[in-house]
C-alpha cells in the first residue's frame, strides 16, 4: 500500500471519525443505546445540531495548522497561532475552554507559547496534530518532537499533554511507514504507559463517558484501536463509548486510517462526508507529505 494512500485515510479517517463521534458527544453509552442501538451512521446532529457528515473543531484545527504548514514550509509555532486566532475568529462550531483562553492570551502578548500549566491537560493539542505528523515523516526524533511542541504550546503546554501528542505523531508516523498494530502497541503505547501511568488502558476497566482529558482521551482510543481488528468497528467501538466522542472518533479515525488504509474505510461513511471537507483532507494530506524531506519521497515513491 502506498504512503500517500495511508495519509489520505488518516486525514479522512480524522474527520469520519470526527462526524460519526459529534451525533454522540456527550452521550453516555447508555442514552446512545436508547436512542440509536448502535450508532454507526453519519447522520449528524447531535448537541452542536451539524448537517449529516459535517466536522467540528477537531477537524478544522487540523485543516487551520496544515495550512499555516503548507505555507511557511515548515513547522511554526507562531504561524500555528496566527491560523488557529484566525480559525476562532471565524466563528468555529465548538471551540475547547484550553485553546480559546490561550488564543485569548495569544492576542494580547502575541507569544505564541501559553504558559505552563499541568492543568492545560485536555484533548485539545492531540486532536489536531496529523498534520504535524505528516509535514515531518523522514525527519529525526528530534526534530519532530519540537515541531510537536511547537504547535501544541501555542495552546496546551502541559507535560501530559506533550506525552500524549508525542506517542501519537510517532504511532501515525509508524504506521505510514506499514508498521503493524502489534509494532504500535509495544513501541509506542506501552512505553507511554510505563513513563505516564495515568495513560492505563490495559487491565482497567472499559473507558465510557471518556472526559476531555487527554489520558482518558487515549484511554479510550487505545481500548479501542488496539481491540478491534478493522477501520469500521474500531470507529463504531469508541463513539459508542460517548463522552468526548468525536475527539475519541477523530484520534481513533487518524490512526485507524494510517493503518489500515484507504480501502477499509466504508464506502457509506466516504459518501456522507461532507464533500468539501473531504476534498480539503485529500488535498491537505498529498501536500504535507510532500513538504516533508526528501528521505520520506522516495519512501513515498518506492512504497
Ligand atoms: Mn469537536
Ligand atoms: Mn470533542
Amino acid at each position: 500500500m502506498q504512503l500517500t494512500d495511508r495519509a489520505i485515510a488518516a486525514y479522512l479517517g480524522l474527520a469520519i471519525g470526527d462526524a460519526l463521534g459529534s451525533t454522540v458527544e456527550f452521550m453516555t453509552p447508555r442514552e446512545i443505546a436508547a436512542q440509536y442501538g448502535t450508532h454507526d451512521k453519519l447522520i449528524g446532529g447531535g448537541w452542536l445540531n451539524l448537517k449529516p457528515g459535517h466536522v467540528t473543531d477537531d477537524t478544522t484545527m487540523s485543516l487551520a495548522l496544515g495550512n499555516a504548514i503548507l505555507a511557511q514550509g515548515k513547522v511554526e509555532a507562531l504561524a500555528s497561532a496566527h491560523a488557529f486566532d484566525a480559525w476562532m475568529r471565524a466563528k468555529p462550531v465548538d471551540i475547547g475552554n484550553t485553546v480559546r483562553r490561550n488564543l485569548l492570551q495569544f492576542r494580547k502578548t502575541g507569544n505564541p507559547k501559553a504558559p505552563y500549566s499541568d492543568h492545560d491537560a485536555g484533548n485539545g493539542a492531540a486532536m489536531r496534530l496529523l498534520p504535524v505528523a505528516l509535514a515531518t515523516l523522514g525527519q529525526t526524533q528530534d526534530e519532530v518532537r519540537t515541531a510537536c511542541r511547537a504547535q501544541a504550546h501555542v495552546t496546551h503546554n502541559c507535560l501530559l499533554s506533550d506525552a500524549a501528542c508525542e506517542c501519537l505523531v510517532f504511532m501515525v508516523q509508524d504506521a505510514l511507514h506499514g508498521a503493524s498494530k502489534n509494532d504500535l502497541l509495544h513501541k509506542h503505547a506501552h512505553p507511554l504507559v510505563e513513563r505516564h501511568p495515568e495513560f492505563r488502558f490495559r487491565a482497567v476497566r472499559q473507558s465510557n463517558n471518556p472526559s476531555g482529558y487527554v489520558a482518558d482521551t487515549l484511554q479510550a482510543v487505545f481500548q479501542s484501536f488496539f481491540d478491534t481488528d478493522d477501520f469500521r468497528d474500531c470507529l463504531i467501538d469508541v463513539v459508542n463509548r460517548g463522552g468526548d466522542a468525536d475527539t475519541t472518533g477523530a484520534i481513533s479515525g487518524m490512526l485507524a486510517g494510517a493503518l489500515y488504509g484507504l480501502e477499509e474505510i466504508p464506502e457509506a461513511w466516504l459518501k456522507k462526508l461532507n464533500a468539501e471537507t473531504g476534498r480539503l483532507c485529500t488535498t491537505q494530506a498529498r501536500a504535507l507529505i510532500r513538504i516533508a524531506n526528501p528521505q520520506a519521497q522516495r519512501i513515498a515513491v518506492q512504497a
